[in-house]
Order: structure tokens, then sequence, then C-alpha cells
């Protein structure tokens, strides 16, 4: 019984991952039954797969988001050439009510003379899910909520880059709660705690474009990165900024500013150019915040 092909189709149509055979051409020339019933309920389902190129499939299909169905293609084709190895492939197959990501493994086989392909897919999108949730709380500041220091770095070069294709201008502001160290060494590191939170949460509440993002930089240093966007339009929002931060009213009687929470902040602007670097951006941010502090705190230096 083993033996027979009866058997062993019914063993491959008890899989749950989704089976496709193709030829050298692309040519599927065989499908499971997990297959044809996915392919039912989400593909095209009145579909016979006998003779469809899956290749061709993949090169016409925008389904899956061109950049992806087109890499898949790549990667089958690569490994036709060899005629040997692995293609393994994490692909996005969204439906329109639910997130799904899909691993692809092709795998070359011989028969009677020919090689044929064997092309599995396996549902990852609870491992996808999880690791996308770990990275997202990976950039993540643990006592502000806001972003980090390294998804700060991360953005800041991408924008770096963004700005330059588009010959944009990209804005950067280095904040600084003054007198901090006063405000804990008084109040306690609990209130100082309280205070980070609060200010984290009024700097992520101002207006954002997708291009700008605020990240705690470390201590009670937080950074606002402006892409696409000059020193004036920047000021618009940091001035506001202040404003609400001064509005928060947050005690700090032993600064000598005011009896409440107030910041400073260094701002600089740069068109990324292949004369400046964004490590010069942020040491000029930082050499301004500096020269606000030396002036008498709670300001903005932009010149
Ligand atoms: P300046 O006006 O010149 O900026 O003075 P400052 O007191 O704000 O700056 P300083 O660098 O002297 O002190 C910063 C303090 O911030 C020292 C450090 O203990 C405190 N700090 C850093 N991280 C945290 C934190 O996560 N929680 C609390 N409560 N305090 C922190
Ligand atoms: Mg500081
Ligand atoms: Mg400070």
């Amino acid at each position: 019984m083993i033996n027979s092909y009866a058997f062993l189709l019914t063993t491959i149509n008890s899989l749950s991952e989704h089976i496709v055979v193709i030829d050298r051409t692309g040519l599927i020339r065989f499908v499971n039954r997990a297959w044809t019933e996915f392919g039912q309920e989400n593909l095209c389902p009145t579909m016979d797969w006998t003779d469809v190129n899956y290749l061709a499939v993949c090169d016409s299909s925008a389904d899956y988001g061109e950049e992806f169905s087109s890499a898949a293609a790549k990667g089958i084709r690569n490994l036709i050439a060899a005629g040997q190895g692995v293609f393994n492939f994490e692909y996005p197959c969204n439906s329109p009510d639910e997130i799904r990501w899909f691993m692809m493994t092709v795998k070359p086989f011989d028969y009677l003379l020919e090689t044929y392909f064997l092309i599995s897919h396996q549902n990852i999108t609870k491992r996808k899910v999880a690791e996308e949730a770990v990275m997202a709380l990976s950039r993540l500041d643990g006592l502000t909520g806001i972003f980090n220091r390294r998804w700060f770095d991360e953005f800041l070069a991408a924008e770096w880059n963004r700005c330059a294709r588009l010959q944009a201008p990209i804005s950067l502001a280095m904040i600084d709660i003054d007198f901090f160290k006063l405000l804990n060494d008084h109040y306690g590191h609990q209130a100082g705690d309280d205070c980070l939170i609060r200010i984290a949460e009024t700097l992520s509440n101002q207006g954002k474009r997708p291009g700008d993002i605020c990240a705690r930089y470390g201590g009670e240093e937080f950074v606002y990165v402006f892409g696409n966007t000059n020193i004036e339009q920047a000021m618009v929002v940091l001035d506001r900024l202040m404003a609400e931060i001064r509005q928060l009213q947050i005690p700090n009687e032993k600064s000598t500013v005011l009896p409440t929470v107030t910041v400073s902040i260094g701002l600089a602007m740069m068109c990324p150019q292949e004369t400046n670097t964004l490590k010069e951006l942020i040491n000029l941010a930082d050499k301004r915040l500096f020269a606000a502090k030396l002036k008498g705190r709670n300001q903005i230096v932009s010149t």
C-alpha cells in the first residue's frame, strides 16, 4: 500500500503546506490540495493550474507587490540555472482583511532524466508578526516610550539620503532640559523620570510629517529630525514646543532660569551634498545647543 500512487498522493494532499512542482521552463506539473484550496480562496477561484507557467505568473503578478514577485521569479530562475541548492524567500501575501506572510522554499529534484523544482509555501505569519513586534519594541526608549537613540541613528541616515536625492534641506534640533540635575537632586529620581516622560509626550505630540521624528538621545537630551524642512519651518514647531513645555509648569525651583522646567535647543540645517556629512549636522546642532546654554538657557540657537 505504501508504494501505491494513491497513498503517496493522499499523503501530499494532507500537508498543510502549499506544494507546486514546476519544470525547467516554469510550467506547473503538479499542485497539492492545499495549493488548490488556497488558490480557490484567494488567488483565482476558477483556476486550472495544469500548464500554467509559475514564473510567468510571478512576472505579471502585482498582488504581492512587484518587488516581491519579481524577486521570487529571479531567485527561482537562478536556481533553475544552477540546477542545485535551495532558494528560500519570505514574502507578504495580505488578504483584504488579514496580514499574512509566507515562506517559499524551492528545491530541485531529478526524475527520469528531467529536473523538476518543488516549491512549497508555508504560512509564517505568526513568527513574522512576533518578529515585527520585537523590532518595533527595540526602537523604543524603555522609560518614555518614544523612539530611542538606535532608531534615531537609522532614521536620520535614511532621511539624510532621501533629502540628498530630493536636494532638500534637513533640519535637526538637539533639545536638553535645563538644570535637570537640580530637579533630580531636589525632588528625587522618580520626579526626574516623570518629568522626562512628560517632556517626551509633549515632543511626540507636535504635528509630524513622515520625514519627522523625535527621539530620546540619552539622559535628559532629546532630538527632533525634520526632513525636507528649513530652519524657519522647524522654528515654528520648536517655538510651539518651548511654549508647551513651559505651560506644563513642572516645578524646578532650584533652576536659576525659571522655577519651572525649561529646555535649551540647538537647531541646525543642511542640504545633504558630497561636501557635508550627517555627523557635521549633529555636531553643529550640538554646538548650538551649547551656545544656548551659555547664553542663559531657555532658548533656541539656530545661527
Ligand atoms: P544643563 O542645564 O547644563 O543641561 O544642566 P543639567 O543639570 O540638565 O545637566 P547635567 O548633564 O549636569 O545633568 C543631567 C542629569 O540627568 C544627570 C543624570 O543623573 C540625569 N539623568 C540622566 N538620565 C536620567 C534618567 O533616566 N532619569 C533621571 N531621573 N535622571 C536622569
Ligand atoms: Mg545634557
Ligand atoms: Mg540638561
